[in-house]
């Protein structure tokens, strides 16, 4: 599953968010999100990619680090 419209902070790139379910018994999806692109220079990028559980890719420990708000 494939989530668009996601806005890195550090160089309002374009991120792309892919759930994937680890185990049949998993209740929370794992997430990977990165840069759709890899930009020249993001002072967030020693932070992608983003993986972690989490209901939703907002609660991910450093989503809102990386994560612009949704419009
Ligand atoms: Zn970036």
């Amino acid at each position: 599953m494939i989530h668009a419209s996601l806005v890195c902070r550090g160089c309002f790139g374009t991120l792309y968010a892919v759930t994937t379910i680890c185990a049949p018994a998993a209740r929370l999806p794992t997430w990977e999100v990165d840069h759709d692109h890899t930009p020249t220079s993001c002072p967030l990028r020693p932070l992608l990619p983003l993986q972690g559980v989490a209901a939703h890719v907002y609660e991910l420990p450093e989503a809102t680090r990386v994560l612009s708000e949704p419009a």
